[in-house]
């Protein structure tokens, strides 16, 4: 028996199309004498049309190829006298979640072809890497789909996991506003009081100091001087007390000894005398 996923599942004609670059899912579909094809409910599509037009977005948006190595139209069992393909074949639609998704605020994530645009895009993705996500889908739009299907209250940080800079929702071809669906899911966290009390109390404390300039300025100076001469030589910092979620998978680099707006001052002041 071969199992495949489906990049998408036609209604028209029944077929499924799986996408590759490698040929894998050629051979696990057209070898074995059962086919098995699993996919996402909202991976089905009306018409063949339909796919034409997202498999000109897909392969673009994915490795910048106008047209994968291998995609597969498979469509029924092999006919009489044929020499490959299966001789049975079965369709699992998962649900899992997604119907829920689809009747709420964060259905249009469910447009997703999984080119993974947004996560090569993403400066927070590429510093920090897939594995760091904690589920299967990693980038801006697996900081969406994981708090959707398991539960925002089992995936606290990953709406946080962004600078909501919107490099995600400018490639993304099929136009899923991310940054909105981050937004929506951070308001869902404060509606429902779910972020830890220290957070709350700490950023309290930081509206306090914000409206307050000098002393603003005074205490930001003396932080990055603390944290630079924690860097020391390597410029790297093992540990930091009460931010051990900085370092404890890795070190963090020092920042410079100086604010960014006494950087920006001495730019300023350069120019001026230049
Ligand atoms: S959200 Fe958009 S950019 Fe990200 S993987 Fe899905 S389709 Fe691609």
């Amino acid at each position: 028996m071969g199992i495949s996923g489906g990049n998408f599942f036609v209604a028209e004609t029944g077929s499924v199309v799986v996408v590759t670059n490698e040929g894998n899912a050629t051979l696990t579909t057209t070898l074995p004498r059962v086919h098995v094809a699993i996919s996402g409910i909202e991976k089905i599509v009306p018409t063949l049309e339909d796919v034409a037009t997202l498999m000109r977005l897909l392969p673009r948006s994915a490795t910048g190829q106008s047209i994968s190595n291998y995609v597969d139209i498979l469509t029924g069992i092999k006919g009489e006298g044929e020499f490959n393909g299966a001789e049975h074949m079965y369709f699992i639609l998962v649900d899992a979640g997604r119907s829920g998704v689809l009747a709420g605020e964060l259905k249009e994530a469910l447009r997703c072809i999984r080119c993974g645009a947004c996560m090569n895009h993403c400066p927070v993705y590429q510093n920090v890497g897939g594995h760091s996500y904690g589920w299967v889908y990693p980038g801006p739009i697996g900081s969406v789909l994981t708090p959707a299907y398991i539960g925002i209250e089992n995936a606290l940080d990953l709406p946080q996991a962004s600078t909501l800079c919107n490099q995600c929702g400018v490639v993304c071809p099929v136009k899923i506003p991310l940054p909105d669906l981050l937004r929506k899911l951070r308001e869902q966290q404060f509606e429902r009081d779910l972020r830890p009390w220290y957070e709350r109390a700490g950023l309290r404390a930081w509206s306090w100091l914000a409206v307050r300039p000098a002393l603003y300025a005074l205490a930001t100076r003396m932080a990055v001087r603390l944290l630079s001469w924690m860097g020391g030589r390597e410029r790297l910092i093992h540990r930091l007390p009460l931010g051990g979620g900085w370092t404890d998978a890795r070190d963090m680099p020092a920042p410079a000894g100086k604010t960014f707006r006494e950087l920006a001052g001495e730019r300023q002041k350069n120019r001026g005398e230049r």
